[in-house]
Parts: structure tokens; sequence; C-alpha cells
């Protein structure tokens, strides 16, 4: 008692409201403390990845096939569409609760979570900008049956600058006319349809906020082509695809929100994602960390176990804060874009890239940490790391976030100044 009254005069009381003064919980504004329905929410999804996802993720890896029916028994449970708003059938989670469940499916397998609920990102277009028959056909549909859909920005000139895709859509009578080609679609060979973004603006001086507009395309369109199935190298059993738009004719009704607003549209869909790609480096981390952590515990060398030598341990305790800190990461990015605040997409940014780069040294640690067994496949983390790579290059690359966080810094002290 006595210490703490001469601790507590040093501070400048001024700066603090006396209502915060010796409460030690906080009840608003930021809070990691899980409801009951979210625990239940996290179980849940630690459950069907105990029972459904582990068993069959080296299969998948090894194979490449697209787990149907895991993304079958996924959907009817209510694991997949998790942000489908009420309204249209959908569960309307939020980002942070949604995040939970992605981190636990993660932990199972990113290449199978990525089957389950790459959809996502096709969806958030129409969930942030759709009218509301575009959202009751499409994704009302995809409520009924466990199909999916694709985001199709990327081409093959054109990823980190989206500015530079070449896809044109012209305008005729009460349609649209698209060409073009896009590149690395997730669900590009099994979506029904896929939010695509093309050029609508003749002028190619036209600033990004007026040049692009957002498509809802049918995947049986006529002119619609998908290429074969790229052979990645990790989350492999995920379909990623060419697809070629040859005279594709679309209805004026399938615009999202209006002509020019796809640019927009499709980085408004990047604040809302990201923090998933962030949950999902962190349960892929987890794993990690856990069979490194197990491993260090059998394995003996100079008479005692791996854990016991300090190097080795060491790197466990590094790995460990790299799961809680990127745990925080997305949490705090969930957070301020479900209070849709201001500064989300540099919240976003961070998320994604901290627990991206931070899971990619856990997975590579984790193979250190296996010695040669590592290396090998018979083992479970060099499909960690192969499939780790790529959370730091979809949804905007490492360089990229770090380019969105410097320039929300600059324009803040700009500001300022
Ligand atoms: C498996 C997989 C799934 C994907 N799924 C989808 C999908 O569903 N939909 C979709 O639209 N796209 C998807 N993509 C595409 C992905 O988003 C792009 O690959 C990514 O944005 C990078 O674009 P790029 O490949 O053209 O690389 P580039 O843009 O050519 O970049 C190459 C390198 O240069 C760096 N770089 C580029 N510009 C800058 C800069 N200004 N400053 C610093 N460094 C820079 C990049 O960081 C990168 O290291 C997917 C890709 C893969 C591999």
């Amino acid at each position: 008692m006595h210490k703490t009254l001469s601790y507590i005069p040093r501070i400048n009381r001024s700066l603090i409201p006396t209502k915060f003064i010796g409460r030690s919980v906080s009840t608003g504004g930021f809070n990691v403390k899980l409801s009951d329905d979210q625990r239940e929410m996290q179980e849940s999804a630690r459950k069907f990845t105990k029972e459904e996802i582990i068993p069959m993720a080296a299969y998948f890896d090894k194979t490449g096939e697209h787990p149907h029916n895991i993304v079958k028994k996924a959907h009817a449970l209510g694991l997949m569409n998790r942000h489908i708003p009420q309204d249209y059938g959908g569960l309307g989670l939020s980002v942070f609760e949604s995040c939970l469940i992605t981190e636990e499916l993660a932990f199972g397998c990113t290449g199978i979570l990525l089957a389950i609920e790459g959809t996502a990102l096709a969806q958030t277009p129409l969930i942030l900008a759709g009218n509301a028959e575009q959202k009751k056909k499409y994704l009302g549909r995809l409520i009924e049956e466990p199909i999916h859909t694709a985001y199709a920005v990327t081409e093959p000139g054109a990823g980190s600058d989206v500015n530079g895709i070449k896809t044109k859509a012209e305008k005729k009578g009460d349609e649209w006319v698209i060409n073009g080609q896009k590149m690395w679609i997730t669900n590009g060979g099994i979506a029904n349809w896929y939010f695509v973004l093309a050029r609508t603006n003749s002028d190619p001086k036209a600033p990004a906020n007026k040049a692009f507009t957002g498509f809802i395309v049918e995947a049986n369109t006529s002119g619609v082509t998908p290429g074969r199935k790229e052979l990645n190298m990790g989350q492999r059993c995920s379909d990623t695809r060419g697809i070629t738009f040859e005279d594709v004719r679309v209805p004026k009704e399938n615009v999202v929100m209006g002509e020019g607003a796809g640019f927009k549209i499709a980085m408004m869909t990047f604040d809302k994602t990201r923090s998933s790609v962030a949950a999902a480096s962190v349960g892929l981390a987890k794993r990690a960390f856990y069979e490194a952590t197990n491993y260090s515990l059998q394995r003996t060398t100079f008479g005692v176990p791996i854990a016991n030598h300090q190097a080795v341990s060491a790197l466990l305790a590094d790995m460990a804060i790299g799961v809680e800190t990127g745990r925080l990461s997305w949490m705090r990015a969930a957070w301020e874009v479900d209070n849709n605040a201001q500064n989300r997409g540099y919240h976003a940014a961070i998320a994604k890239c901290y627990a991206s780069d931070m899971c990619n040294r856990v997975a590579s640690d984790a193979v250190q940490v296996f010695g040669g067994a590592g290396f090998n496949s018979e083992y479970p983390v060099e499909k960690l790391m192969r499939d780790a790579k790529i959370l730091q290059i979809y949804e905007g690359t490492s360089q990229i976030q770090r380019l969105i966080i410097a320039k929300s810094l600059i324009a803040d002290a700009m500001e300022r100044a």
C-alpha cells in the first residue's frame, strides 16, 4: 500500500480521467477477453480441425486434390460463408469472430483452410457494396450449397500494381463485354461466379478510383475459360488458375456499386480480409511451434532432450513470442475493421505483414529444430514452411503492406505539420 502511494504521484494525473484510476479491468475499447459464445465457436472449430482436417492434410498436400468432402462438412456446420449477413441466410459474424475460427482451421492445414474460406474474398465486395438483389441472388446461393466464388483481380502483367490491369469491359446496350486475362485466381476452376475487376474508362490517364469497375460474372457464361490448375509450392489443394475472358457478356445489373467504383471496392475488400490472412498465419505458426516443442522433448543429443539446450529453447521462446504477438496483431486489426475505424487499412496492413513474416520465420525455425528430419516430407514441418510462403504474397505482398503503412504514417505526419 505504502509503495503504491509513493508511486502514483509521479504520474501526471491530470492526463488520466479519474474514472479510470484504480480500475484494473477494461470494459470498453479494445478487449481480448473472449465471450462464452466466442469460446464455444473456437472450440467447435478446434474440434473440426482435429477430426476432419489434421488427419487428411498430408494426403491433400501430396495429391493436390480439392478437399470437396471436408468443404461440404464445413459448409453444413456453418464454418464456411461466415461473413454473409443474416438477412441473406448467413451467420453475419464479425471479422473478429470469423478470425477466431480461421486461426483454428489454419492450425490443421492452410491449404484446406483456403479451400473452405477462399470464397470469402469474392463475397466481400458484394457484402460491402452490392445491392439487395445482388446479395440475395449471389450470396443466397452460397448458403444453399457448398459452392465457391473467386476474386479475379490479378493479371499476368499486374499484381501489386492493380492500376496496371488490362482486362477491359465495354458497354454495349444493356450489357458489358469483358475481354482479358486473369492470373493466380484462387478457386479459378471451381467457382460458381467471379468478382472481376476490369478497366472501363478508355482514358489511359484516368485515375484508378475512376478507371475500373467491378462485375459479378457467372462462371458458366460463354467466353469464360479457366486454365490448368497451377502446381504451387504450398497450399497445394487450393485451386489456383489463370482465366481467360473472351467477349464475355455481362448484364448491367451485375455491376457492383457503379461504373468507376471498382478500384475502391477492391481495396476496401482487403481492409476487411487481411486480418484473416494474419489469423491464418498465427494458426500455422502455432502448429509449427507445437510440432517443434513436442519434437524437442523427444529427440535427445549429448544425453539430454534437445529442449534442454539453451539455443533450442531460445528458438522455442521466440516462436511463442511470434504466436502471441501475431495474435494480438490480427485481433487489433479485426477490432478496427469491426468498429469501422478510419485507420482500419493501416492496422490490416500491419497485421498482415507482421503475422505473415512472423509465420515464415517460425515455420523455418521449426524445420531447424527438427534438424535433418525437418527437411523430409515424412515429418510435418516442411509442409508448414512451404504453406507459409504464400501468406507473404497473396492479398498484397509484405513489401506492399509496408508501403501502405508508410503512406499512412507520412500522410498523418504531414497533416500534423
Ligand atoms: C496461390 C496464389 C493465390 C492467389 N489468389 C489470388 C486471388 O484469388 N485473386 C487475385 O486477384 N489474385 C490472387 N493472387 C495473386 C497475388 O495477389 C499476387 O501474386 C500478389 O499480389 C503479387 O503480385 P505479382 O505476383 O504480380 O507480383 P509483382 O507485383 O510483380 O511483385 C514482384 C515482387 O516485387 C515487389 N514489388 C512490386 N511492387 C513493389 C513496390 N512498389 N515496392 C516494393 N516492392 C514491390 C513485390 O513485393 C514482389 O516481391 C494469388 C497468388 C497466388 C500465388
